[in-house]
């Protein structure tokens, strides 16, 4: 195996046997602010995160969709980037860092080793800087990723119009819609505007900010806090066991939209919120959770 393999390899198995410090934090703020049954699902959450850390096993036995993000220098080939991607994919499903989870969408035969088409996901960014190289990885489980859902406003069926008011709607709806589905507690991506396709784009790389972040748009900022204390209000809690905790954040970003179209994405993740990033620099790798 080459170098750039085993650094993604390990990048891998991070993202899969870990969680980062803002999603770890938050969880335990969740578990301290909570009590009885939620408190103690909370706490199982936590355990269970140690103990995935302690024998580098997997958090959850889902260990979902690969999706790669790549910031790369012009002198830094992409072909390189997803042969050493796909190959550490393989390796990891190998020793037990990842489950296959490739299947053929017709006849559901499993690849086996997390390849196949448009498998892994990686997204290229050519930046100025020569040489650069900075992967961001999520890892997207099936239960939280069937709860994504995109509304086209005007939405009839729950009143929201092409307004502040109707957005938020969406996010409400969204929330519950998700209960039973994916485990709670969760954070919601969410895209405004755009087209189908950026909307749900924008929605997916809003789940690699930083829960600790501020956005830096006021008005936004109002809505993630506002909506986080209403979803939080509905009382679904950890895991729908009632609770203060329903949604540990969400993080809104915006495209400009056609005048016809009004699109809101929302991209739902569970608490088992695997992220992490690998900056390489002179051909060594450094990791870190992913803060944006
Ligand atoms: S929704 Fe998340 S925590 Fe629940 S089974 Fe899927 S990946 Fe695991």
């Amino acid at each position: 195996m080459d170098k750039l393999t085993e650094q993604f390899l390990e990048l891998i198995r991070r993202a899969s046997t870990d969680l980062p410090p803002d999603v770890e934090q938050a969880l335990t703020r969740a578990r301290d602010a909570e009590e009885g049954r939620a408190k103690a699902t909370l706490d199982w959450m936590l355990k269970n995160v140690a103990e995935a850390r302690e024998y580098s096993m997997p958090i959850c036995q889902d260990t979902g969709t690969l999706i790669f993000y790549v910031d790369h220098g012009p002198d830094v080939r992409p072909a390189r980037i997803e042969a050493a991607a796909k190959a550490a994919a393989a390796e990891a499903t190998n020793k037990s860092y990842l489950r296959p989870n490739a299947v053929d969408p017709i006849t559901g035969k499993n690849s086996g080793d997390n390849s196949g088409r448009g498998a892994p996901y990686l997204h290229f960014h050519e930046v100025e800087e020569k040489g650069a190289l900075k992967v961001r990885l999520m890892l997207k489980g099936g239960g939280s990723e069937n709860c994504g859902i995109q509304y086209t406003l005007p939405d009839r069926e729950i009143k929201a119009g092409r307004d502040l008011t109707g957005i938020k709607r969406c996010l409400l709806d969204a929330a519950l819609k998700a209960q039973g589905f994916g485990c709670a507690p969760g954070v919601l991506g969410v895209g405004v505007g755009g087209d189908r396709m950026s909307s749900y784009m924008e929605s997916k790389e809003q789940l690699f900010r930083s829960l600790d972040d501020t956005n830096p748009d006021p008005l936004l900022a109002e809505i993630e806090s506002e909506l986080t204390t209403k979803i939080n209000e509905l009382g679904i809690g950890p895991m729908g066991f009632s609770g203060k905790t329903t949604v540990l954040g969400i993080k809104l970003g915006l495209r400009h939209r056609l005048p016809a179209s009004f699109f809101v994405s929302v991209s739902y993740m569970c608490w088992a919120y695997r992220k992490a990033s690998m900056t390489i620099a002179d051909g060594e790798a450094s990791y870190s959770g992913v803060t944006s």
